[in-house]
């Protein structure tokens, strides 16, 4: 009984956004100004990511030129929290937002001022509060308990306490990859009960600040963000009159997404823009002396980062094309379907020293892990690749290494540089 392969279908029809913010020069991508192939034998061992300061500057000031002077940019470091990212993010954005201890200390490293650098996330520890209000950094709060630990921990210390309450709204982002807001939810506190613990606050003697908003990650229509904008700041207008003291300071959360998945275009920043220069327009009669701010991690970082992995070996099995590589799974997560996703898709994937060659061949670009999980890119149009190869993951800016089972499986970690 002979076996046959079944036909093929290519699954995929819709193409990957262009990746045009990576040059290429003589048949190789560009990256930090160095060829791939050059990039690899500085870095001295592969797998590695590679951030592209460039791409990263350019961001945030195509982002600025977009929105609304008065807009503040906050960066999320939990996207990447690679310590000379960081330290170049805090001289390019407005401000840091941390989400443990371990980050706050990343962010403050890398110079941050404690002023503009911010700590949400639930079930925060007692110490990292005490932390936080040690180094005066502004807490938002997700509980009633948070306020009793920070209450305690001014007295101890002597210090007062900088906090925004984050509200749990009563809608969500529409469309979003991940939704976090709306509904029940571990994060931030109900609307519903926020007057009553903004009494609490005053009671505890806390420094209230303002509100923090965020009800979605990874969306790509503006529409949608638009209008959890309007419903955000309408609800903090809302809140604002069961609160003591002036709001200083309104987060409106972020969830702007970038292109990872065949048919994904990249987000239209216009509509948004204008959306924001009317909330601000509005914000200096209704809420005066309040800052609006965005938190973004994968809009400002994601799309300057590549993750490099060298083909290993070039196997045909029944028809099929493996090209298996010294990195997968345990390194970038994301790009393997595994992080959050629903239907496993593919990233966008080239061979980054073969980038004239053209699309030639079929093939699924696999991990050294002993799992099927471990799969970079499955059915994809490749060039023809061999052993020594360099393959690219496009879009691995955000949530790669820092994001990956690095431990699984025993293979060493990866590099990361800033180039
Ligand atoms: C994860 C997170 C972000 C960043 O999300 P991105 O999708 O990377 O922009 C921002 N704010 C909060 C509260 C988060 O939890």
């Amino acid at each position: 009984m002979a076996f046959e392969a079944p036909p093929y279908l290519p699954p995929q029809v819709l193409p990957h956004a262009p990746m045009h913010q990576f040059s290429v020069a003589f048949g190789e991508l560009q990256v930090g100004g160095l060829p791939l192939t050059q990039l690899a034998a500085r870095v001295g061992q592969t797998p590695f990511y590679a951030y592209d300061r460039t791409l990263l500057r350019e961001r945030v000031a195509a982002l600025r030129h977009a929105l609304p002077r008065s807009i503040q940019l906050h960066y999320a470091l939990k996207a990447n929290p690679m310590p000379a990212l960081v330290g170049l993010m805090a001289t390019l954005v407005d401000g840091i937002d941390v989400a443990s201890g371990g980050e706050l200390k990343t962010a403050l490293d890398a110079g941050a001022s404690p002023q503009a650098v911010s700590f949400a996330g639930p079930g925060k520890r007692d110490a990292e509060l005490r932390q936080a209000v040690a180094a005066g950094v502004l807490v938002n709060i997700e509980s009633e308990r948070e306020v009793q630990i920070l209450e305690r921990h001014c007295d101890a210390l002597a210090l007062s306490a900088r906090v925004a309450v984050r509200v749990n709204p009563d809608f969500e982002l529409k469309g979003s990859g991940m939704k976090m807001g709306g509904g029940s939810k571990p994060f931030g506190v109900d609307v519903e009960r926020v007057p009553q613990l903004l009494q609490h606050i005053q009671r505890a003697g806390l420094d209230f600040e303002g509100f923090h908003l965020y009800a979605g990650s990874q969306n790509l229509h503006a529409q949608a963000i638009c209008e959890a904008q309007q419903q955000s700041y309408a609800l903090a207008l809302r809140l604002a009159e069961h609160a003591h003291a002036p709001v200083r300071t309104l987060n409106l959360g972020g969830g702007f997404g970038i292109p990872y998945f065949p048919g994904e275009e990249r987000l239209d920043l216009a509509p948004i823009g204008a959306n924001l220069a009317q909330l601000a327009e509005r914000a200096v009669h209704e809420l005066p002396g309040a800052a609006l701010v965005l938190e973004l991690g994968r809009y400002l970082v994601g799309e300057a980062g590549i993750y490099v992995t060298r083909v290993l070996d070039r196997k045909v099995s029944r028809g099929q094309v493996f090209l298996v590589c010294d990195g997968g799974l345990h390194q970038h997560l994301a790009a393997s379907g595994h992080f959050g996703q629903v239907l496993r898709k593919n990233y966008p994937v080239a061979i980054g020293n073969r980038m004239d060659a053209g699309a030639t061949e079929v093939a699924s670009l696999v991990g050294p892990l002993c799992t099927p999980l471990d799969l970079l890119a499955d059915h994809m149009a490749l060039a023809v690749a061999e052993p020594g190869d360099l393959a690219v993951v496009f879009q691995s800016g955000a949530y790669g290494a820092s994001a990956s089972p690095q431990q699984f499986l025993g293979h060493p970690p990866c590099v990361e540089v800033l180039v």
